[in-house]
């Protein structure tokens, strides 16, 4: 570690105790980030880093609510608004019982990379609560939803602050919330994305993060030769993300064979097929059930619960060539990074936000294996988000084909700007790099322009 970032890092932990996913996250940055310093010493003496590190503004908030037995729950909610200098914040809200601050925090200081990448206008936030919708009835998710609501609602608006889903939020969350400030502020606005279709939602969005995970992929891929026909891929997780990763990972000919929960995973041999991804739509987003039912109703897979007392997860341990983590930060620690190394795993593509751990992440750096760092490989779902602004704003609607076209270009734009900023500074095939520093550059250069505000 430099001197400057090990004196940054210092005054970060100082001002954010207890706040590790955050240290972890500036620390990633801020170290591809010297070698932008060393040829810019203007960022440095106008202290970009050192500004883009602290929130403009951090909403934290309570929210009460009625359960289905008529008991009294008191919730936190939070919203940060991270970095304004080339659009409003943007970025999800996740609903979790793992939510804080400084999860938020590292979501927030994430997005501003990443929505800066896909080179739509947007700049950076994150928010969400400690809340659980996992076990509560319809109602009760939509009680929460209005208490959250009114008091979001007076932070945000299409030119200001635009949330969307993440964990714990899909379009039924999205649906309460939007209803929400739709009554108290009187106005029908593109204040949220991730809408239903018939109220402003736009085609391709619940598709976009885990499609936009696999365009990443296949470039990535390209630069080899290569293409993903034929292909083992592990994924994680079995909500929105690694749904559609799936979903897309079929289409070109590849082969998922496994998918987990919070409670534990399935290793399908014979790979999942459209006909069984089907069946884990429905229970996931109809029957809200357990990944577990997958191996009961398909002959041939395997179901291992979580095992609290493994220092490893032993979905990354099967033979594949490709692993899309598409659930939560820090699934992939550094022995599962070996793990993915010795069982042939050679293209790494993020569908969740900051999965592996910087010990995995330097593994797989030093392997030079094809890693997408998820604010280059996830971004797809928020610039599909920025395609449903400009379509509500511009009140028309954009077929399917041409949302997914849209996408695919961004997602070519992504990969190609990160391949070559990585190779510009020295560093090629390095994407953490080459992510890190165009996210920044266009930022930087902004803040630069508007003065020290
Ligand atoms: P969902 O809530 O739809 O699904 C999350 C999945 O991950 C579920 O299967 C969930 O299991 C599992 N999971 C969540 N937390 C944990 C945990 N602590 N341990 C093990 N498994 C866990 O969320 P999304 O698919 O939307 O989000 C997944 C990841 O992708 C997140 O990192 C998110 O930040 C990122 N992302 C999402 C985007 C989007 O457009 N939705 C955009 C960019 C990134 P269970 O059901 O048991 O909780």
């Amino acid at each position: 570690m430099s001197d400057y970032v090990g004196k940054l890092m210092a005054d970060v932990k100082a001002k954010n105790p207890s706040e590790p996913e955050f240290h972890q996250a500036v620390q990633e940055v801020a170290e591809s980030l010297v070698l932008v310093l060393d040829r810019h010493p203007e960022y440095r003496s106008a202290r970009i880093l050192e500004r883009i590190i602290e929130p403009e503004r951090v909403i934290l908030f309570r929210v009460p609510w009625m359960d289905d037995q008529g008991d009294v729950q008191v919730n936190r909610g939070f919203r940060i608004e991270m970095n304004s200098a080339i659009g409003p914040y943007k970025g999800g809200l996740r609903f979790h019982p793992s939510v804080n601050l400084g999860i938020l925090k590292f979501l927030a200081f994430e997005q501003v990379f990443k929505n800066s990448l896909t080179t739509l206008p947007m700049g950076g936030g994150k928010g969400g609560s400690d809340f659980d919708p996992k076990g509560k009835s319809d109602n009760e998710v939509m009680r929460f939803c209005q208490s959250f609501m009114s008091e979001l609602f007076r932070h945000i608006g299409p030119d200001t602050d635009v949330p969307a889903g993440d964990i714990g939020v899909g379009g039924r969350e999205i649906g309460f919330l939007f209803g929400m400030y739709r009554k108290l502020r009187n106005e029908f606005t593109g204040v949220l994305t991730g809408k239903g279709l018939h109220w402003g939602g736009s085609l391709i969005r619940p598709e976009a993060t885990g499609y936009g995970a696999v365009y990443f992929a296949a470039e990535m891929l390209k630069t080899r030769g290569e293409e993903l026909k034929g292909k083992a891929c592990l994924v994680s997780g079995s909500g929105n993300v690694a749904q559609y990763t799936a979903e897309k990972l079929l289409q070109l000919g590849a082969k998922p064979v496994t998918l987990s929960d919070s409670g534990g995973y399935i290793y399908d041999e014979a790979g999942i097929t459209k006909e069984k991804l089907d069946f884990v739509m429905d229970l996931k987003n109809v029957r809200r059930g357990r990944i577990k039912e997958y191996a009961d109703k398909f002959k041939g897979a395997v179901y291992a619960p979580i095992d609290p007392k493994l220092d490893h997860n032993p979905l990354w341990a099967h033979k594949a060539q490709c692993a899309f983590p598409s659930a939560t930060q820090n699934e992939i620690n550094g022995k599962d990074a070996a793990n993915l190394l010795k069982n042939g795993v050679y293209v790494v593509s993020e569908g969740a936000n900051m999965p592996t751990t910087i010990e995995g992440v330097n593994q797989f750096l030093d392997a030079k294996i094809l890693y997408g760092p998820g604010k280059a490989a996830n971004a797809g779902g928020v610039a599909t988000s920025g395609l449903e602004m400009s379509q509500n704003s511009m009140r028309l609607s954009w077929s399917r084909e041409e949302v997914d076209q849209r996408l695919h270009g961004i997602m070519v734009n992504i990969h190609k700007n990160c391949f070559e900023t990585a190779k510009k500074y020295g560093t090629p095939g390095n994407y953490v790099n080459g992510a890190n520093i165009a996210g920044f550059l266009k930022v930087a250069n902004a803040m630069m322009d508007q003065g020290l505000v």
